[in-house]
């Protein structure tokens, strides 16, 4: 069988990243996580079924077959591993190694990819939380469920589009941190660090960002639609 092309890979990547957050497998949520228009989706999963690797039922819903899912976490996790090495290697700021990630996660060779392993020594995530190992998801909650008083720490970073990125690098904020919920409103959430530095989010913006709080909000079903891909509500 073909190995699937760099394009191919991608689809799957952001397939497996839509199942990793418990969001339906259609071809409308990958365009809009793509930021791609239903034609040009419509053709790439007509060729994904073709090269065997998604089915899709009578309702359209797209599920991966056993060779897609190996070829997608592959994918994911060679991304992953990527950035940490990005970061932690080479020095480049969290919030630019996504877009660089891409470009490198398709064409590494074995020995590369192994080089970047014992390059990042015991890192377990991605520089954005995200487990190397997937299928390790530490579960979370979005920080816009979270009321005030309770404490969180920031697990990961659920949108890794580049504006979403600087949005929250310009914010402070970034896996691994500790707070309390200070404020929250219609349109902002406001958590406290332990040194007192507080980081006020948009409601939009802290939708995507998952802690574990305690206590803890009432679990929901899946992630909000405002974790796919939205640029238009960024940025403020
Ligand atoms: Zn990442």
């Amino acid at each position: 069988m073909a190995h699937p092309t760099a394009g191919e890979e991608e689809y799957l990547e952001t397939l497996y990243w839509l199942h990793e957050v418990e969001l339906p497998l259609t071809a409308a949520n990958v365009a809009r996580a793509m930021l791609l228009s239903a034609p040009t989706v419509h053709e790439m999963v007509k060729r994904l079924e073709a090269d065997g690797l998604i089915s899709r039922d009578e309702r359209k819903r797209i599920s991966f077959t056993d060779r897609g899912l190996s070829v997608a976490e592959n994918v994911v996790s060679r991304h992953r591993l990527v950035e940490r090495f990005l970061t932690d290697v080479l020095g480049i700021p969290w919030h630019e190694v996504h877009e660089e990630a891409e470009r490198m996660e398709h064409a590494m060779s074995p020995a590369i990819e192994e080089g970047m392993r014992l390059a990042i020594g015991t890192a377990t995530t991605c520089p954005h939380g995200h487990p190397i190992a997937v299928g390790q998801r530490i579960p979370g909650a979005p920080l816009a469920d979270v009321e005030v008083g309770a404490t969180i720490q920031v697990l990961r970073f659920e949108n890794e589009a580049e504006q979403v990125l600087h949005y929250l690098y310009g914010a402070g904020v970034q896996p691994g941190l500790k707070g309390t919920v200070t404020e929250h409103d219609d349109e902002h959430v406001t958590f406290e660090d332990a040194e007192g530095v507080a980081h006020r989010l948009t409601s939009s913006a802290a939708e995507t960002v998952s802690v574990k709080a305690d206590p803890s909000p009432p679990a929901r079903v899946g992630l909000p639609a405002a974790v796919v891909l939205d640029q238009a509500a960024f940025g403020r």
